[in-house]
């Protein structure tokens, strides 16, 4: 990403630069230089032809990131609101996902990439698992590329097997090609390990050791894979701390113990865990064992892809989870252990440091790339007052309430609307894949996936019968 050579300043903003103390300034500016923080501070002075923004009764903060969403699957918005993980593993693994062909990979990923930056996202983890064949990959690639945002590229395949896809040699190809000198953000492999004592996957994991990138895997998940895959590559020697487990939610704390002792960091996303059914969102237990915590929204095939939704969802299950256990040893929480700053730090610097971008990305601080969020709305009633900036930023913000987003000091989003995006092109793209989804399945089995079966609901006996109360007799009617 190339930064603009005009220097930005936003000034009269609260200010969460989220630094090592996490220092808070009101009525501070942040002054934008050659695409890096120059400055954050109160009345600062700026260059003459620097761009000023009024961040007068907003929130500055850094731009968020993402670290695990299938970017691909954004094409299919909200179709799988009702589903769970068993139906999505139907869906895109057995039945439907080979119907995507490169230009539709393209077109969900050019709206998943867009959708991102619009809500403050300005780094996201492309866990891009529909990549079946090379021509899929460019079209990821291309997509990312088109849009001005930090994109880490998650390598995947799941119609073959990692040993298959990560050791030919058209993968090789494609790295040379496209990941080394190219514009993304950065480059890992993406794969599951299932299990198989056999541990097939060990070919893969030798390939990202040798290319010298970072493996992300969905581990702890209910039914899929579980504490065999991670004693498998803890033995194996391959947990380290640029490994990102995703969710890590069904797991012992065996296996917990083993991700903290190498150094590995864990993507929770709790609405996908929540929903889906991959095992309680962890970080009640992850807060224990001292494993670092990032966030990610998994695939807006379900929700949408900012991570307010995440920051929320994921502080009122921990707690939720807290009181619950609490309750069933009869004893009351009166102290919330996690601390709303804390998901504010999740959502920033955790993810910076899961992708070993710690130094350059996740906080307002000079020398850093300025990666910079306002989150302002004048005309709602929701940004006004703002006490507990960072509870303001979980439970009262939302992603219309983004007004200016940098990437890198590039303005790409200011007063609330989009800057040198394609958006109408974007939409058409999407448009076209599903008119093929749909004419490929056929519309009775578009429909049918979209609205599985309710299972009927039992309702319980009531020792009680259901009675009126009569005004007259005052007594209740049997
Ligand atoms: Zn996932």
């Amino acid at each position: 990403m190339s930064a603009t050579d005009r220097p930005v300043v936003f000034r009269n903003g609260l200010v969460l630069t989220m630094d090592d103390a996490h220092t808070v300034l009101p009525g501070a500016d942040v002054l934008v230089i050659g695409g890096r923080i120059a400055q954050v501070g109160v009345g600062l002075t700026a260059p003459d032809d620097a761009l000023e923004i009024d961040a007068t009764d907003g929130i500055l903060m850094p731009g968020m990131v993402d670290t695990h969403r299938h970017l691909w699957q954004t094409a299919m918005r909200g179709y799988g609101a009702d589903w769970t993980l068993t139906q999505y593993f139907v869906w895109y693994y057995l039945e439907s996902g080979r119907l995507f062909r490169p230009e539709d990979v393209y077109a969900g990923n050019l709206l998943g990439a867009i959708e991102a930056i619009d809500a403050g996202v300005t780094t996201t983890v492309d866990w891009s698992h529909g990549l079946q064949t090379p021509e899929h990959a460019d079209a990821a690639v291309d997509a990312l590329e088109a849009v001005d945002g930090r994109f880490v590229l998650a390598y995947g395949n799941i119609q073959q097997g990692p040993w298959e896809w990560a050791t030919s040699p058209e993968f090789r190809d494609f790295h040379r090609r496209r990941v080394d000198g190219g514009k993304l953000a950065g480059f890992q492999l993406a794969f599951d390990v299932t299990g198989d004592p056999a541990f097939p996957e060990r070919a893969a994991f030798e390939v990202a050791r040798e290319l010298g990138v970072a493996v992300t895997t969905h581990a702890g998940v209910w039914g899929a894979t579980n504490d065999d895959g991670i004693r498998l590559m803890h033995e194996n020697g391959f947990m380290n701390p640029s490994t990102v487990y995703v969710h890590a939610a069904t797991l012992t704390q065996d296996s917990y113990n083993r991700i903290a002792a190498t150094g590995g960091s864990v993507s929770v996303s709790t609405e996908s865990e929540q929903s889906a059914g991959q095992g309680y969102p962890p970080t009640w237990q992850l807060r224990h064992h001292d494993i670092p915590v990032s966030l990610s929204m998994d695939t807006s095939v379900w929700w949408s892809g900012d991570l307010f939704s995440a920051m929320r969802s994921t502080l009122g299950a921990d707690r939720s989870r807290e009181h619950l256990e609490a309750h069933a040893k009869q004893e009351t929480i009166t102290h919330c252990h996690l601390r709303a700053e804390q998901v504010v730090e999740w959502a920033t610097r955790g993810g910076a440091r899961a992708l070993g971008m710690d130094a350059t990305i996740g906080a307002l601080t000079p020398g850093r790339q300025a990666d910079v969020v306002l989150i302002k709305n004048d005309a709602s009633p929701a940004m006004f007052p703002i006490l507990n900036p960072h509870g303001h930023v979980v439970f009262q913000a939302q992603r219309a309430d983004v007004h200016t987003v940098l990437v890198g000091g590039r303005v790409v989003k200011r007063d609330g609307r989009l800057v040198g995006v394609d958006l109408a092109a974007a939409r058409a793209a999407v448009a076209s894949t599903i008119d093929h989804l749909r004419e490929t399945m056929g519309e009775e089995a578009w429909q049918r996936g979209m609205n599985p079966d309710v299972p009927e609901t039992a309702i319980l006996e009531n020792p009680y019968q259901y009675t009126e109360w009569d005004a007259g007799s005052a007594q209740w009617k049997h």
